[in-house]
């Protein structure tokens, strides 16, 4: 196999790779030094000697003065501990309720919230939770501090923040904190503050702060609360005595041998491991104005101005955070979408709690480093981010001053976006250029501007097949902006975007002549098909011979709302009409072929496209009508009685059919992981090995062969046209799918399944296990 492209990890506030020097430190203290601290032997007084030389290095680096250092396995251990010994002082206080307030930065780790939420419930304290409020650039509101600070028992605050990289001003907090209500116990998290500024805290009347190796060079599992002398303490960990009492267990040594290798950079001033505050502003400088030029309208989510240098959270507009993550592990650059260690979510709370856009939230990008960067990484780095930058460029993702004449390049035959769980479809004529769109969805206008400008396409039509009622159409938006490339005589539209001017018809196999419009050597043509709505339509796609669009030939059919994958459209508007619609349904019967693949304007399940056979198979009432068991007066019986199912504005959203929640024994057919891929292609096993991500994804990585075999790309976004292409052929050769993860493989195998092709399987753990 290929070796894959050097890793260029810029996800330092997640967890950093352990320095060389820490790790032959923890080899030695496994080798040599393994003693457990508390034995007498001569074993145990060298592990000892480790640990509190460790300690006197870190009251060093800290400026711990008198405080108590505990070891213990990382910072949320130490928030734990934290947080249980300050509110078990109050409980033994017994403050009357209104004065029970735990205040803690809207900003801070999850690790901070639950455990107050925690410990509170446990204690049975009853305590009132009050987040602090950050303004636009994340830095505390010590107006409301001042407010509720005489009634708290804790306030928690941190000092660096894991997600910006926004600071907070610890002298200018201790105040507010300090003159009205001394007594309050202050927690700080200190967690992404080391190593990126100076630390004194001896200086202050912070009265816990805690620390992680792993976010410094050192291990996992080993980490530093520090308490200050006087302040209350009660262990979360009982047991052997160690730690004074303070934390129970056998220490970890080499833990603490890698923070002592550390730490030992950290006080040597001649060091040229770690940076320089400056040398790391300027390779923050470096990778900004590198994020400005390959993604021209980048947004910075944190004021450079009260951040550390090594963490830029920005926002690429019209990318979703996931989006990015996939395109820059293409790149084989590892940066983080929000908080990496706390949660799945798909907005960061933190830029929500700083009042961003929400477009921010949802599209943000953390990419952090620490202060062992080196330049010649950086470099590397800015390369790679350029290309990045280059292949959406190449893909008419984003737009560019040059239109690249050269091909079509990924924007060719049907292209399926999506939004949520709507659709919106590109077709796109290869070699005249000619193209139309689809049920435009908002969101996605720029992204359908951007491929007709850039490939300079011929924007034939922008077509609606209804008037939506759960979305706006951005069809007037796009025919306005994009007029220069919509030929002069086809301007003038139907209130859904057909050209007024197309007079020419041709015939359907029911006989019907509609009208049409041309893309290259293909027709769209146009039937009405009342009954979601007064003015649905459906638009049909394919090879007209002699001005007859017959059913075998109509490649793809777009029906709105009028089918939907596992139900029918909804007919219970003012607008609808069941008896229509039951016609509408016999229209569709007799003008589609076996192999025309429907593509509907929604899809609640990832099936992406579906037949009318598989419909059929699934649909009861469907079949039933399409098979002519059912009369028009009872299909409205039946029908209404369906629609009663409709549940509104689940997930806020106007549903246009019956949503029936997944199957749960979803045909995901067979899954092989990578060492059963690596057999396969050994034994030059007869299959098509499918990359499903999008081209700009394919282009950046640089294995395009697995083993002697070629990878072929065919995104998801394409996957309706090689559904179409494999129907049409009627082979089924196997096909093994690979992502970034796994996930999209996935989807697309089920989908194939689905619809009968069953020679598919995917790479369980995608490229991200090779
Ligand atoms: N606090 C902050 C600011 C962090 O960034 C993290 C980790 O991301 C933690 C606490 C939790 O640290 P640990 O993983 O060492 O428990």
């Amino acid at each position: 196999m290929p070796e894959p492209c050097q890793e260029i990890y810029l996800d330092m506030n997640a967890t950093t790779k352990v320095l060389p020097v820490a790790a032959q430190a923890a080899l030695e203290a496994m080798e040599i030094s393994f003693g457990n601290p508390s034995s007498s032997h001569i074993t145990g007084l060298k592990a000892k000697h480790l640990m509190e030389s460790t300690r006197q290095l870190a009251r060093e680096v800290l400026g711990a003065g008198e405080a108590t250092l505990v070891f213990n396995s990382g910072a949320t251990e130490g928030i734990q501990t934290a947080i249980l010994s300050a509110l078990k002082e109050a409980k033994r206080k017994d403050l009357p309720k209104e004065k029970r307030i735990l205040l803690y930065g809207s900003t801070e780790h999850k690790a901070v919230s639950e455990a107050l939420k925690h410990w509170n419930h446990i204690l049975e304290l009853d305590a009132q939770l009050l987040a602090i409020p950050v303004d636009h650039r994340g830095i505390l509101d010590l107006t409301f501090i001042k407010k509720h600070i005489k009634n708290a028992l804790i306030v928690c605050t941190m000092i660096v923040n894991n997600e910006t990289g926004v600071i907070q001003n610890i002298s200018e907090l201790e105040k507010v904190i300090r003159q009205p209500h001394s007594e309050v116990l202050w927690f700080v998290d200190c967690v992404q503050a080391l190593g990126k500024i100076k630390i004194n805290l001896s200086d202050t009347t912070i009265d816990y702060a805690t620390f992680s190796g792993h976010k410094l060079y050192a291990l996992k599992g080993i980490g530093l609360l520090y308490i200050r002398k006087g302040a209350p303490h009660t262990p979360i960990i009982i047991g052997g005595g160690q730690e004074s009492g303070f934390r129970s267990g056998t220490e970890n040594l080499p833990g603490m041998a890698s923070l002592k290798a550390v730490y030992e950079i950290m006080v040597d001033e001649d060091n040229t491991t770690f940076e320089s505050p400056e040398t790391l502003a300027s390779f923050r400088d470096k990778f900004v104005a590198t994020l400005k030029k390959s993604f021209p309208d980048v947004v910075f989510n944190n004021d450079f101005e009260c951040s550390v240098p090594t963490t830029i959270n920005f926002s690429v507009p019209r990318f979703s955070s996931k989006e990015m993550m996939d395109l820059f592990d293409a790149a084989s650059i590892r940066v983080s979408s929000g908080s990496a260690c706390s949660s799945q979510a798909k907005r960061s709370y933190v830029l929500d709690a700083m009042g961003l856009e929400a477009w921010q939230s949802e599209s943000a990008i953390r990419l952090s480093f620490g202060p062992a960067m080196t330049e010649e990484l950086v470099n590397i780095a800015c390369e790679r981010l350029e290309e990045a930058g280059t292949a959406l460029r190449q893909n008419c993702m984003i737009l560019s001053d040059q239109v690249d004449d050269s091909e079509v390049f990924g924007i060719k035959g049907l292209i399926q976006l999506k939004q949520g769980n709507a659709c919106s479809w590109l077709y796109c004529d290869e070699a005249s250029r000619e193209c139309v769109v689809i049920d435009p969805l908002p969101a996605l206008a720029e992204r359908i501007e951007n491929m007709v400008h850039c490939r300079q396409l011929i924007l034939k039509a922008v077509l609606d097949t209804h008037s939506h009622a759960d979305h706006q159409s951005c069809r007037l938006e796009l025919q306005q902006m994009l007029s220069e490339f919509v030929p002069k005589d086809l301007r003038l539209t139907d209130a859904l975007g057909w050209p007024v001017q197309l007079k020419n018809k041709v015939s359907l196999s029911d006989g019907e002549k509609v009208p049409y419009l041309n893309l290259g050597t293909q027709v769209l043509a146009k039937i009405l098909q009342p009954g979601h709505t007064q003015d649905s339509v459906a638009y049909l796609l394919g090879e007209a011979l002699s001005h007859a669009l017959t059913s075998s030939a109509v490649r793809y059919a777009f029906l709105g709302d009028t089918l939907l994958m596992g139900t029918l459209g909804r007919s219970d508007f003012k607008t609808s009409s069941t008896e229509l619609m039951f016609e509408s349904l016999q229209k569709i019967k007799n003008c589609l072929g076996e192999w025309t693949v429907i593509c509907p304007s929604h899809d609640y399940h990832n099936y992406f496209v579906t037949t009318l056979e598989i419909e059929c198979s699934q649909n009861e009432l469907l079949a039933e009508v399409l098979e002519g068991k059912c009369d028009q007066s009872s299909f409205t019986v039946l029908k209404n009685k369906h629609d009663k199912q409709i549940i509104d504005h689940q997930n806020a959203e106007i549903m246009c059919g019956v949503y029936k929640a997944c199957d749960s024994a979803v045909d995901v057919g067979e899954e092989i992981n990578f060492d059963q891929l690596r057999e396969w292609l050994d034994n030059n096993k007869q299959f098509a090995l499918v990359d499903i991500r999008e081209p700009y994804e394919h282009e950046l990585h640089h294995q395009k062969k697995l083993g002697n075999k070629e990878v072929i790309n065919i995104p998801l976004t394409r996957l309706a046209q090689f559904v179409s292409d494999r129907l049409r052929q009627g082979g089924d050769e196997p096909v093994v799918f690979m992502c970034r993860s796994g996930t999209r493989s996935k989807l697309a195998s089920i989908a194939l399944r689905r619809l009968g092709l069953q020679q598919v399987t995917h790479v369980m753990g995608g490229y991200a296990l090779i």
